[in-house]
């Protein structure tokens, strides 16, 4: 279990004050133009080392992106991106940074503009989530007034502006390409990649994207050391991460964990167990809707991190864990989900615009067990076929769910069917 003392978001409830100067009693904006004079390969290779992968889902090295925009700073202003899009079911931590921990994410996004080469810094916030903007643009305000951003943020020497922009609630803006499109004020669809946004990201221009708690974690792993943050967790799953459990447990909550912690511990110790005790589970969705479901029996044993999830055929994604107990329709529940991402889909790509309505229809009626037995392994095929498919990751995103049903549930699935066909047979009798 993670120590008090590791923990970087000492106040993610907000039970203390959020003010800058509370915030400043906390430890933040302590040392911050320190860090920056020690110049921008510095900063980049510590958060390198810290081995911090990107908190938004993909797990993608932090630092690493970093490194991939331009050395030199040419005749195109480079830009830093935050974000704040948090869309994915069953996801609420980055809006708990926004409102709670604001500073954390500023004193993150001036060190992470000084690493990039950038002085324009856009936090791009879901079109919900009005007070958690309004509290961003308050630490702002707060932030400008007091010197730590502007033309000589935190007496660096080094120019940083901050802009808040709202979203309008699409889910498909959480790509980070459509996130950049929407930006420049079009409609919110994925680009094509190459060209990477290291290269051609925002107005055309070298651009970093970044997840809020990816950035707000930057402060405290350059204040501790990058050893310090490496030693948490487990190799390449290094560090703490907010994780939000919901569903059906005693006690829904977001908490900061060791990577790496048991999925059964987090649930037992943060949740006060599964409803109806840890016998009582059926199946764990657990890095947000868009990674395939596990079943009780590889719950009993799994770790939270990137790599033993993927062991699983899962994956931590956004470590948003949806618990589901025994009265749970499993096949209801994952129909639901293809619906939603049949509805968010941009319409850019036919495998994925045709193929997340032939899911979802598909289980529609595999809910009711409408279906042949064949079918089973046709709904298989078709998610395959959008897999790997698409521009963007939504077509995996709606695929993966469906994939982990029939892994697990084949037999629930065979069930409805036989019971369909059965009742159909005696009616006609
Ligand atoms: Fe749009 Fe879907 Fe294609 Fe992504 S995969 S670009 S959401 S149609």
């Amino acid at each position: 279990m993670l120590r008090d003392k590791d923990r970087i978001f000492t106040n993610i409830y907000g039970l203390q004050d959020v003010s800058l100067e509370a915030a400043r009693r906390r430890g933040d904006w302590k040392g911050t133009a320190e860090f920056i004079a020690k110049g921008r390969s510095w900063l980049v290779d510590e958060v390198k080392n810290s081995g911090l992968r990107g908190r938004g889902g993909a797990g993608f090295s932090t630092g690493m992106k970093w490194s991939f925009m331009p050395k030199e700073i040419g005749d195109r202003p480079h830009y830093l991106v935050i974000n704040a899009d948090e869309g994915e079911p069953g996801t609420c931590k980055d809006r708990d940074i926004l409102r709670h921990e604001p500073h954390k994410l500023l004193e993150g996004i001036v060190l992470a503009c000084a690493a990039v080469g950038a002085h324009a810094c856009y936090v791009y916030t879901r079109g919900e989530f009005f007070r958690e903007a309004e509290a961003l643009q308050t630490a702002i305000d707060e932030a400008a007034a007091a010197g730590l951003l502007g033309k000589d943020a935190c007496g660096s020497g080094w120019a940083v502006d901050v802009h808040v922009h709202m979203g309008a609630g699409a889910y498909i803006c959480g790509e980070e390409s459509a996130l950049l499109e929407s930006l420049e004020g079009k409609k919110g669809m994925p680009r094509l990649k190459p060209p990477f946004p290291a290269n051609v990201g925002l107005f055309g221009c070298p651009t970093t994207v970044n997840n809020v708690e990816s950035i707000a974690s930057v402060p405290e792993i350059l204040r501790r050391g990058a050893t310090w943050f490496a030693g948490l967790g487990r190799p390449k799953n290094t560090g703490t991460k907010l994780f939000c459990i919901s569903g059906h447990v005693n006690a829904p909550c977001t908490v900061e964990e060791e990577m790496g912690v048991s999925l059964r511990e987090l649930i037992e110790t943060h949740c006060g167990g599964v409803r109806g005790g840890w016998d009582n589970l059926l199946a764990v969705i657990p890095g947000g809707s868009s990674v395939p479901v596990i079943p009780k029996s590889v719950c009993d044993s799994v770790r939270m991190d990137f790599d033993s999830l993927q062991e699983v055929k899962s994956g931590l994604g956004t470590a948003a864990v949806i618990v589901m107990d025994k009265s749970t329709d499993i096949v209801r529940a994952i129909t639901r989900l293809a619906r939603f991402y049949m509805h968010e889909s941009c319409g850019q790509c036919t495998p994925c615009r045709e193929g997340t309505g032939w899911m979802w229809r598909m289980l529609e009626r595999m809910s009711v067990g409408d279906a042949a037995l064949e079918e089973i392994d046709v709904l298989d095929d078709v998610t395959r076929q959008v897999e790997g498919h698409t521009i963007c990751a939504l077509g995996d995103a709606a695929a993966w769910p469906i994939q982990g049903l029939i892994r697990h549930f084949r037999p629930e699935l065979e069930r409805r069917i036989a019971a369909f066909h059965e009742s159909k047979t005696r009616k006609v009798a």
